[in-house]
């Protein structure tokens, strides 16, 4: 079955609408994507029907609400094909999960003098927080270069590893240069050499199947508004033996078993790890996005994303001038790109005037623009909604504005 973009775009109202007096063209899905129909009803009917707290109460929305809410952590776990639910954590998000683990597993399993391996094309929410926990442990940040195409260097990668290496910090996808990485590749290298491996999934989920225990992931982040879900929602996977021996991240309500003045005793998994009352309304969103996706076929979304991919690399190649970042085989739906001679910001700024929304900047990933001594780029990303004949329209009007510097 392929996927139909014209009958996608009828559950994404936002997208038939006109800026400044342009048709939209939504090229931002990597940096948040927009929610169908379903995800919203959905919300809909949680607050006007039944909102209540979760896990504590025994009356009827409550009891509602905690169900789709662990419903909701099942989905996940079968998205991602992780062993238990007890290894499926919400957060607010990638950047949380992140945070929780460098936090949690520092506290458990590092000491002064041990080495972290992290990419140099990781957003900063997979770069700082290890940075933040090395500076609290003595421990040290060794970086895993990427080539000119934007592929890691992964003959380099056994050199970098020593007996003191704990962890390797890696995005599955680039929100930058696209590179789908070699998870499975560098997982194999990673524990032949006792070392965990955390995962940056956040633009990997929406666009791949991802099954965790194929990749050899320890730890497995993302989040649900760049996967058609509600923003402040994400999950943590992490395999349970390693989840129970890290301490909790956070304290309150939900993750103990017993409170004493003279001590306390946690709960369980995952719930040791959700302390206080977690986005309810957000997280079953979702288990709506979820669904969404399932519907669609992420085979499918992938097919249509390689496509449009492939056909806007092609159109754009044979603009003079044109530099794009990221050539890896092995890519996906993201385009960064500079036309010599114009800034990003200027750019951006005036397809935005013609009703087209990029994104502009360093993308949260400045070691990538130090690689190449730019200060940003142009990045266009692509999702399930998007269509050839946006493209089509996009060239001209990419042309149009180049031609007015
Ligand atoms: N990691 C990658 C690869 C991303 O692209 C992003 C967001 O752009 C993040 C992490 C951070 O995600 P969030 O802001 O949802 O926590």
């Amino acid at each position: 079955m392929n996927l139909d973009p014209i009958k996608i775009r009828q559950d994404f109202p936002i997208l038939q609408q006109k800026i400044y007096n342009k048709p939209l063209i939504y090229f931002d899905s990597a940096a948040s994507s927009q929610r169908p129909l379903q995800v919203q009803e959905k919300i809909r009917q949680i607050d006007q029907e039944y909102y209540g707290n979760i896990h504590r109460a025994v009356h009827y929305m409550a009891d509602k609400a905690t169900a789709d809410y662990e419903t909701t952590r099942e989905k996940v776990r079968s998205l991602i094909n992780a062993g238990t639910t007890a290894e499926i954590i919400f957060t607010k998000g990638t950047t949380e999960s992140v945070n929780l683990v460098a936090w949690s597993f520092g506290e458990a399993f590092i000491s002064a003098g041990d080495e972290i391996i992290v990419s140099e094309m990781e957003h900063h929410s997979n770069i700082v927080p290890w940075q933040l926990m090395a500076g609290r442990k003595g421990a040290k940040i060794v970086m895993l270069p990427f080539n000119n195409k934007g592929e890691l260097e992964l003959d380099k990668l056994p050199g970098l590893i020593s007996e003191k290496t704990k962890l390797i910090a890696v995005a599955h996808v680039s929100n930058v240069l696209g590179t789908v990485n070699p998870v499975a590749e560098i997982a194999a290298i990673a524990h032949a050499r006792g070392v965990k491996l955390f995962v940056d999934g956040a633009q990997a989920i929406q666009h791949l199947p991802v099954d965790v225990q194929a990749l050899g992931a320890d730890f497995y982040a993302f989040s649900a508004h760049k996967m058609y879900g509600p923003n402040g929602v994400g999950v943590l996977y992490g395999r349970k033996e390693l989840l129970e021996q890290m301490p909790p991240y956070q304290g309150g309500g939900e993750m103990i078993s017993e409170v004493r003045f003279s001590g306390t005793t946690f709960n369980e998994l995952p719930y040791k790890f959700e302390a206080g009352t977690p986005n309810i309304t957000g997280v079953i969103g979702l288990g709506a996005a979820i669904d969404y996706l399932l519907e669609a076929g992420i085979e499918n979304i992938s097919v249509h994303e390689q496509a449009l991919l492939k056909y806007a690399t092609e159109k754009l190649m044979q603009i003079p001038g044109m530099k794009i970042y990221g050539e890896s085989k092995n890519k996906s739906g993201v385009i960064s790109f500079n036309v010599e001679g114009i800034h990003s910001f200027d750019l951006g700024t005036m397809l935005d005037k013609m009703g087209i929304a990029v994104r502009t900047g360093h993308h949260c990933a400045d070691p990538v623009m130090q690689h190449f001594g730019i200060p940003g780029t142009v990045r266009m990303s692509f999702g399930i909604y998007n269509t050839r004949e946006e493209i089509d329209a996009f060239l001209p009007a990419l042309k149009k504005v180049i031609s007015l510097f």
